[in-house]
Formats: C-alpha cells, structure tokens, sequence
C-alpha cells in the first residue's frame, strides 16, 4: 500500500500536466501508468532508421494555444512553422489544387442556419439532402466528418459541426522541434523534481472510494491510496465494457457518470509513416500526371482506401503520413499492420501510377499506429454528439470531492480534440485541486 495527497491515473498530457501543477503546488503525487512510457497519444519516434523524431500520434500545433504556447516558452522549447502549403486533391484519376465545396455545399450551410433542432450530421442530410441528386453531397460530408473529426456521422452533433465549418480559420500550424515528446519529457522531469512520483507499466484495474479516499488497484495487485483522485484516462478506455484490458471497475459504481461517458463522441484513427528512398511525387512522372510538380505539396487529399497523405512541407523529406479515420477506420481496425501497409502503398500506387512492386521496393521504413485497437487509448479524439455539452458539464463536476476526472474529451474551448484541450484539461483539474 502506497500513500499520497493525489493520485493521477494515466500520464499522457492531461495527467501530466496536472501533476506538473499539482507538485509544484506542493502538493504529493502519485502517477500511475499503464504504458512503458510516457505521453499517451504523444508518442514521438527517436529512431534511427527513421524519420528523426516522426509522430505517431500528435503532430501539429493548431494555432494560437495559450497553455500549450506558454508551456512550450517556459521550458525553452522551440517550434517550427508548418504552413498549409500546396493542397492537393486526386479523386476520379484527376489531380487538381482548387478546393472546391461539393455542390450545394451553400444549400447545406442555408438549412443548417435555419434549423433550430440539433440532430446529427447524418440524419441531418438524411432528412433535408435524401435524394439521390444529393448522393455526392452526402458522400463528401460523410468523408469530410469521418477525416477531420475522425467521427461517425450519425452521432457527431450537425450544430457543433456547423459551428467547426463557420469558425475554421486559416491559423498557422507549427510542429515541435524535437518531437511533442520534449514537451512530454519536461513536464515529468519538472513534476518528478517538485517530488511527484511515476510509476509505468502499471496497469489500473479498479477503484475503490468513498469520501476523501481513493484506492487505486493495479493487475499486479498493488494498492495506492490517496484523499483524491484524477482519473486522467482516454475516453475510449473509460466508455470500453467493463473488464476489457485497460478498464477501470469503480466501486462503488458511479452510473450517472458511465452514462454520460457513453454519450459522448469518440472517433477511430489509423496513421500510416511511410518513409522512401526518394520523393517519388515530386518526379517528372509526376509532373505529367498532375500538369505540375508537387514540391510545395503539404497535403493531398483523396478517393481512395487510405484518403489522406500529407508530406513534411516546408521541410525536404522523403516521409508520407497517411491517415484513415472516422468509419472507415472501426472497419478496418482488425486487419494487421502489414495489410494496413500494403492498402496505403495500393492507395498511392492508384494515385502516383506507380506498381505495387516499385513503392515496396522504395520502401525504406514504415509504421502503423493503430490506436483503435491499443487498449490504452481505443481510439483518437473526442467530437461532439448532440447530448455532448451535458455530458460534458457532468464529468466536469467532481464526485464526492474524490474523483476528479481530466483528459482531452472534458475541455470546452474552440481546440477541441487536442494536445491544448488535454493540457487546459488537466490544468483546471488541478485548479480545483490546489
Ligand atoms: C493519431 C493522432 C493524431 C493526433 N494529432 C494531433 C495533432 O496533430 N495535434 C493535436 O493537438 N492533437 C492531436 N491528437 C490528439 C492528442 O494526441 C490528444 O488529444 C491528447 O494527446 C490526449 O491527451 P490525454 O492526456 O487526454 O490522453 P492520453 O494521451 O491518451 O493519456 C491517457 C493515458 O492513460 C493511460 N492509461 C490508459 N488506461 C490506463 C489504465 N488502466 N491504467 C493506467 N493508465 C492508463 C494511457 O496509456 C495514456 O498514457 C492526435 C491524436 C491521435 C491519436
């Protein structure tokens, strides 16, 4: 049995950064982990045969986050700008750069504005765009819905998104010198020496409470106790069914909270790295099949089995990220990172005209991560449903002044989904705290 003032479950940035707030506070804390490392759905590559310092989860800093760019000043950490560069679209054998709006995308935003019940997205354009006229329509937001939000159409809130599509502005997106896990490292090392204590490969299998106190049990049968408790967990680990690896079994149960839990959104990503010999899009080839070369291209969105590819523009580099979300990611969850590979090279071989046979041989180095199915994380990020604000003000609320819970999906703010909402997060759980 091992004693603290607060003990935080799940160290990726929300958890962290509570307890960087917290032992600073002098408060004494105790991090538990269930992973061999630190930063959750942070998790950056140092390998040598790769892409130095390659994400396999958060990549991007979208714009002006004031915890994030504050943390980042403190700690002396340095960005790089990753301006949106050359957008790039391929669907029916066509490369074009324009982004246009599918048709009737004008009608869509008309009815939205109108309508005075949310509903989701899905039934949304069921109801209002059901015609086979709008079949393409459809299809795009469906796809759009499913890349972006990494969400389910027919659960993700039609006004939210309406709010997401009137509000998107052009913000400048930086990535962070060194890899998001230098923002991770410092805000453990400065936790460990304000004297909070971390412990990976520690796995948390139940919660036992009541009024200021808190028992956590691993599945090594170690017990931690504490007055109170930050339950920094993913959405997706704490909505899975009881007893699944990773879960968590609340004793006594705490049902209105389950249920809001089950009411809020949570997407499904696979990310495919792929880094090559040479930059093939940028070849001569290339140039034939697009009518331009592809040196400025930052991202190239498509019709294929993996949509979504983006390079490392502005920086040269021979890397492709690949990105499958929403559906169409649940639906393929279950196949193995090898045939994950060889669809993202088939879906680049229909782009790039190039033979299965010659991306395999380019082929230097590659990475799938298949988040959906990692039982510590069971998916990407929230989104929105129709009940997701209510549920949301629930979870936010503390049960007996005991639990307490942080992570990305609980944070109300216009960065939803993002390293910045898991910080702000975890930050105002420690405010009630101290
Ligand atoms: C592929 C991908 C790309 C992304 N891209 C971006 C991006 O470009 N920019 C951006 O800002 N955001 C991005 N995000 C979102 C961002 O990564 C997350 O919002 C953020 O990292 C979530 O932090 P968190 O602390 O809430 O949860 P997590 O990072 O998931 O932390 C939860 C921790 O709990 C641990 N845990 C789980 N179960 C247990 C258990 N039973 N016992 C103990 N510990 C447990 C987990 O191992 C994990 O460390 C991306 C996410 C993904 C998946």
């Amino acid at each position: 049995m091992k004693n603290a003032d607060i003990l935080i479950i799940g160290a990726g940035a929300a958890g962290l950064m509570a307890a960087y707030a917290l032992s600073k506070a002098g408060k004494r804390v105790t991090i538990l982990e269930a992973r061999n490392r630190t930063g959750g759905r942070i998790y950056t590559l140092d390998d040598a045969f790769f892409l130095k310092y390659a994400e396999l989860g958060a990549e991007f800093v979208h714009g002006d986050l004031p915890v994030t760019l504050q943390l980042l000043k403190e700690a002396g950490i340095e960005m790089t700008p990753a301006p949106l560069g050359e957008m790039w679209h391929y669907s029916n054998d066509k490369f074009s750069q324009e982004y246009q709006h599918p048709d009737d995308w004008n009608l869509l935003i008309q009815k939205l504005n109108k309508s005075k019940q949310d509903t989701s997205i899905g039934d949304f354009l069921q109801q209002q765009f059901g015609d086979e006229q709008y079949a393409e329509l459809r299809k795009s937001v469906n796809s759009y819905v499913a890349g972006y939000d990494t969400a389910d159409s027919f659960k993700a809130s039609a006004f939210a998104l309406r709010k997401e599509w009137q509000s998107q502005d052009q913000h400048t997106q930086h990535r962070i010198k060194g890899g998001y896990r230098k923002m991770i490292s410092y805000l453990a090392n400065t936790g460990k020496k304000n004297g909070a204590q971390l412990f990976l490969n520690t796995v948390v299998k139940g919660l036992h409470w009541g009024h200021s106190l808190a028992e956590a049990v691993t599945t090594g049968n170690v017990s931690y106790k504490a007055e109170k408790v930050i339950i920094a967990l993913p959405l997706g680990v704490l909505k899975a069914d009881p007893y699944q690896e990773g879960t968590i079994n609340f004793s006594p149960s705490i049902p209105k909270y389950r249920e809001a839990i089950g009411q809020m959104g949570f997407g499904s990503i696979i990310k495919i790295l792929l880094e090559f010999r040479d930059a093939f899009w940028q070849d001569e080839h290339v140039v034939k099949l697009a009518g331009n070369d592809l040196k400025g291209m930052s991202f190239l969105l498509s019709d294929q089995e993996i949509p979504t590819w983006w390079t490392q523009f502005p920086n040269h580099s021979t890397v492709l990220t690949g990105w499958l979300g929403g559906p169409p990611a649940e639906k393929k969850k279950g196949l193995s990172n090898e045939e994950l590979l060889q669809r993202g090279l088939q879906s680049l071989s229909n782009i790039f005209k190039r033979s299965l046979q010659e991306l395999n041989d380019n082929l230097i180095a590659w990475k799938v991560a298949n988040w959906t199915t990692d039982p510590f994380a069971r998916g990407s990020y929230a989104y929105d449903t129709i009940a997701a604000s209510a549920a949301r003000e629930i979870l936010n609320t503390p049960i007996n002044d005991t639990i307490y819970f942080a992570g990305e999906y609980l944070y109300n703010g216009p960065a939803m989904g993002t390293v910045e909402a898991a910080l702000a997060s975890g930050l105002e759980a420690a405010r009630r705290l101290i």
